[in-house]
C-alpha cells in the first residue's frame, strides 16, 4: 500500500463527512464483514422526549428526577429535564454510565435509572413498578426512587434516523451483517429494530458487556466495526477492529474510535466500507 494512495482515500473521506483518523483505518475497514450499530444516539436521532410519567405511590416523580437529570448529557437525562424547566437544584450529582443517575434534592436522595440498577443499589420495587415496565412496549422507561424506593416511572420516546433504514439496506446489499446493540430493554430494541431492518439485536447490555459482545463478535471470526456515539460506547469503539463515532455524540467516543462520522447521515459506515475497498484496489 502506498502511502500517497491512501492519503488520498483519507482526503476523499474528508470530502464525504467522514474523519479517517489515519492511513492505516482505512485497511481496517476493508477487513468488516460486521457493523455492530448502539441504538440511542446513534440508530436514533436521541433527541427524545417524555411521552408518560407514572406515579406508584402518589408522590412526584417527575420534579425529583428532572432535578438530578438537569446535571446529565445522557439523551434521556436531557428529555427529562426538558420536561420540568422548574425543578429544583441537585447537589452531590453522579453519573451512572449505563445505568441512570443520583443526586441529592430537598434533602433527599433521588436515583433515575433502569431496573436493573435499582436492583443494583438495593432499593425497593413496589409490584406496580413490574407491571407498569411490561406494558411500556417500544417506549424506554426509567424508574425514579427517593429514600431507598421507586415512587414512579417515567416512559420516553425516540425517532429513528431518517437514514437509518436505508443505510442498514445498504450495509446488507454490501454482503456486510448488522447487529443493533443496546442497554435499553427487549420491546424497545425490537421495535427499531424491526424499523430499520437490522440482521440481529442484542439488548439489556451494560456498557462492559458491549465490549464483551464486540469481543466474543471477533473470537468467531467476525471482522467488527462498532458505531455509537455516547460515553459508554467507548470501550467498545476501541475493542472493535474499527470505531465509528457519530460527531454529534460525545468527545470520549470520538477520541475512542478510528473513524468520526461528522456527516449527519448513517449511509456514511457504507461510504465508508466501499472507498476503503476503492482505495486499496487502486493500490493492488
Ligand atoms: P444505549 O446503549 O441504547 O445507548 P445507554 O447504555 O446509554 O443506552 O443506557 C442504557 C440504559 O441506562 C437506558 O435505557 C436507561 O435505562 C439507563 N440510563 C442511562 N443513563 C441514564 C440517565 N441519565 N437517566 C436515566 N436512565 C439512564
Ligand atoms: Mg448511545
Amino acid at each position: 500500500a502506498t502511502p500517497t494512495a491512501l492519503m488520498v482515500g483519507v482526503a476523499r473521506a474528508a470530502q464525504l463527512g467522514i474523519l479517517v483518523k489515519g492511513p492505516e483505518v482505512l485497511e481496517a475497514t476493508r477487513a468488516v464483514d460486521t457493523v455492530v450499530l448502539d441504538k440511542t444516539g446513534t440508530v436514533t436521532t436521541g433527541r427524545m422526549r417524555v411521552a408518560a410519567t407514572t406515579s406508584f405511590t402518589g408522590e412526584d416523580v417527575l420534579r425529583p428526577a428532572a432535578a438530578v437529570e438537569a446535571a446529565s448529557e445522557h439523551p434521556i437525562g436531557v428529555a427529562i429535564a426538558a420536561a420540568c424547566p422548574d425543578a429544583p437544584a441537585v447537589t452531590g450529582f453522579e453519573a451512572l454510565v449505563g445505568a441512570g443517575a443520583r443526586g441529592e434534592v430537598e434533602g433527599a436522595p433521588v436515583v433515575v435509572g433502569s431496573a436493573e440498577l435499582m436492583a443494583r443499589l438495593d432499593v425497593v420495587v413496589p409490584a406496580a413498578a413490574a407491571e407498569w415496565w411490561s406494558e411500556l412496549g417500544p417506549a424506554t422507561g426509567v424508574l425514579v426512587a427517593r429514600h431507598g424506593e421507586v415512587v414512579g416511572g417515567i416512559a420516553l420516546r425516540d425517532t429513528v434516523h431518517p437514514s437509518a433504514q436505508s443505510a442498514v439496506a445498504r450495509l446488507h446489499s454490501l454482503g456486510l451483517r448488522t447487529v443493533l446493540l443496546t442497554g435499553d430493554h427487549e420491546a424497545a430494541a425490537r421495535a427499531v429494530g424491526a424499523e430499520i431492518g437490522v440482521g440481529e439485536v442484542i439488548a439489556n447490555v451494560r456498557p462492559s458487556d458491549k465490549v464483551a459482545t464486540v469481543e466474543r463478535l471477533r473470537a468467531q471470526g467476525r471482522h467488527v466495526a462498532m458505531v455509537g456515539d455516547g460515553i459508554n460506547d467507548g470501550p467498545a469503539l476501541a475493542a472493535a477492529d474499527l470505531g465509528m463515532a457519530i460527531a454529534r455524540g460525545s468527545d470520549i467516543a470520538a477520541q475512542a474510535a478510528d473513524v468520526v462520522l461528522v456527516r449527519d447521515d448513517l449511509d456514511a459506515i457504507a461510504d465508508t466500507v466501499v472507498l476503503a475497498g476503492r482505495t486499496l484496489a487502486t493500490i493492488r
